[in-house]
């Protein structure tokens, strides 16, 4: 990991206020987001909420942006965090070597479609291993 002096956009971020006033993100296909939590670069702890502070812009069709910087307090490094929420449940991020990555949300209706088609998947097993 890189350590880098403070740029004046990561104090512009921190004087924004926590993420979390700013939820629930709402989408137009009905997911929202209700929760978001930084974890610190260095340690890898979970950054307090309070100290999670950023922008949040709904202003795009199907896709929030949310610009944060998060403060540890046990390390006292500032993460910077830049995320691409979109309405089918996934989401962009930069990571450490500076690609864009896309990862896949895990929330309740996925959970349950997913536990539904593994329920599925064993019940049919047992349908094939009596056949056999
Ligand atoms: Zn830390």
């Amino acid at each position: 990991m890189e350590r880098l002096p403070l740029t004046d956009e990561d104090k512009e971020l921190f004087k924004c206020p926590a993420v979390i006033t700013q939820l629930p993100i709402m989408f137009e296909t009905g997911l929202q987001l209700l929760e978001l939590t930084g974890q610190c670069a260095g340690c890898k702890r979970l950054i307090h909420n309070d100290l999670f502070r950023g922008r949040v812009n709904t202003g795009f069709r199907g896709v929030a942006v949310v610009e944060a910087v998060g403060v540890c307090k046990q390390c006292k490094l500032v993460t910077r965090f830049l995320f691409r929420f979109k309405k089918d449940a996934t989401y962009e991020t930069i990571n450490d070597q500076g690609e864009w990555v896309r990862i896949y949300l895990s929330f309740g209706v996925l959970d349950f479609l997913k536990n539904m088609f593994a329920a599925m998947r064993r019940w049919l097993r047992r349908l094939l291993s009596k056949a056999v």
